[in-house]
C-alpha cells in the first residue's frame, strides 16, 4: 500500500497527462484571464501531514467554496433558526438557477446554491453593522491568513456582469426572504466570492470540518461537532449542484466546488484535500479536479494515513 505522498504524486502525474478538457469561467470577465493549464493539489491530514503537487502555492479565486465559510459563520451564530430561511435539500439545478424559487415561495433549496448563499449574506447583514469586515475577520481567523483581503477587482468584475445574482436577490426580496437592502446584500455576496487562496491554504482552512469543528493544529472551536457533521452532510448532498450525485458516486466525500476551478473535499477524521484546475465541465465544476479526486479516492480506499 502506497503512503499518502506517493498516492498524491502518482495520481497527480497520471491526471496531468490526460486531456485538460472544458473551459474557464468567462461570465466573470476577470476569471477568463487565467492560464487554464495550471493544476495544483494539496492534502492536509488530521495528524499534521501536508503534501502538495503542482501549482499548490498559487492563489486562485475560491468563489463558491467560500459559501461553506459564510454558512459556518451563520450557523455558529444563529444555529438551527437558519433553517427557517432555507432548506437543506439538493437542488438538482444549476448553481445560479431561479426556477425553484417561484414554486417554493422564495425558500432556497440549500445554502450552497447562489440563492441560499445570498440569503446567508442577508443573515450576516442582520447580525452585523459591518458584515463585510466581520466576514473577512472570520475568514482570516479560520484560515489563519492574517493579511487576507477581498479581491476588489474580481468582486467588481462580477458586480458588472452578475445579472442573475441581482435577479436572485430581488426575487428573494419579493418573497420577503431578504431583510436588508438588496445592493448591500449582493455586494457582500460578490466580496465573499472574491476571496483568493492557494490549495495549501484551502486544505488547511477547511481542516475544521475533518476535525469535528476544531481548527487544525490549534484545536480552536470554529463550529460545534454536530454543526460540522451537518455542514459535511450539506456539502455531500449539495456541494456540486446538479452534479452532486455524480460527485458523491464517483468520489464519495463531502466537497464543494467553485467556478474559479477549485474543489475542497474531505474525509472526516482523516484529511482534507484541495484541488485547483481552472477548466470547468458543463456543470461548472473543475474537469481535472473531479478526475483527480475520483482516482485519488479509488487508490486510497478510505485508508487511514
Ligand atoms: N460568484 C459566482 C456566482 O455567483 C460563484 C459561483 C460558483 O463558484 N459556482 O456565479
Amino acid at each position: 500500500m502506497q503512503g499518502c505522498k506517493e498516492t498524491l504524486d502518482n495520481t497527480f502525474s497520471l491526471i496531468s497527462k490526460m486531456d485538460n478538457k472544458g473551459a474557464v469561467a468567462s461570465y466573470i470577465p476577470e476569471l477568463a484571464k487565467i492560464n487554464p493549464d495550471q493544476f495544483g493539489v494539496c492534502i492536509s491530514t488530521i495528524n499534521g501531514e501536508t503534501h502538495t503537487a503542482g501549482d499548490a502555492q498559487t492563489k486562485f479565486s475560491i468563489q463558491s467554496i467560500a459559501k461553506v465559510l459564510s454558512l459556518s459563520l451563520a450557523l455558529s451564530k444563529i444555529g438551527d433558526t437558519l433553517w427557517t430561511r432555507m432548506d437543506f435539500e439538493p437542488s438538482g439545478n444549476a448553481f445560479n438557477s431561479l426556477v425553484q424559487l417561484e414554486s417554493e415561495q422564495g425558500i432556497p433549496r440549500n445554502p450552497l446554491i447562489n440563492a441560499g448563499a445570498i440569503v446567508i449574506c442577508d443573515i450576516l447583514c442582520d447580525l452585523y453593522k459591518n458584515p463585510k469586515k466581520e466576514l473577512l475577520q472570520y475568514i482570516r481567523k479560520v484560515s489563519g491568513i492574517k493579511d487576507l483581503t477581498y479581491n476588489e477587482v474580481i468582486a467588481m468584475s462580477e458586480k458588472r456582469t452578475g445579472h442573475r445574482n441581482y435577479a436572485l436577490v430581488h426575487f428573494l426580496k419579493s418573497f420577503h426572504n431578504i431583510n436588508n437592502d438588496c445592493d448591500k446584500v449582493i455586494d457582500l455576496y460578490f466580496h465573499l466570492c472574491s476571496i483568493e487562496m492557494t490549495c495549501v491554504e484551502v486544505a488547511y482552512t477547511f481542516g475544521f470540518l475533518a476535525n469535528n469543528g476544531k481548527q487544525l493544529g490549534t484545536n480552536i472551536k470554529i463550529v460545534s461537532p454536530s454543526q460540522s457533521r451537518r455542514i459535511n452532510a450539506i456539502m455531500q448532498t449539495c456541494g456540486f449542484y446538479d452534479e452532486a450525485g455524480e460527485f458523491a458516486y464517483k468520489v464519495g466525500l463531502p466537497g464543494k466546488s467553485g467556478v474559479g476551478g477549485g474543489i475542497i473535499a474531505l474525509l472526516p477524521n482523516q484529511y482534507t484535500i484541495a484541488t485547483w484546475s481552472p477548466k470547468l465541465n458543463k456543470k461548472g465544476n473543475s474537469y481535472r479536479g473531479m478526475k483527480f479526486l475520483e482516482l485519488f479516492t479509488d487508490e486510497t480506499q478510505n485508508t487511514v494515513f
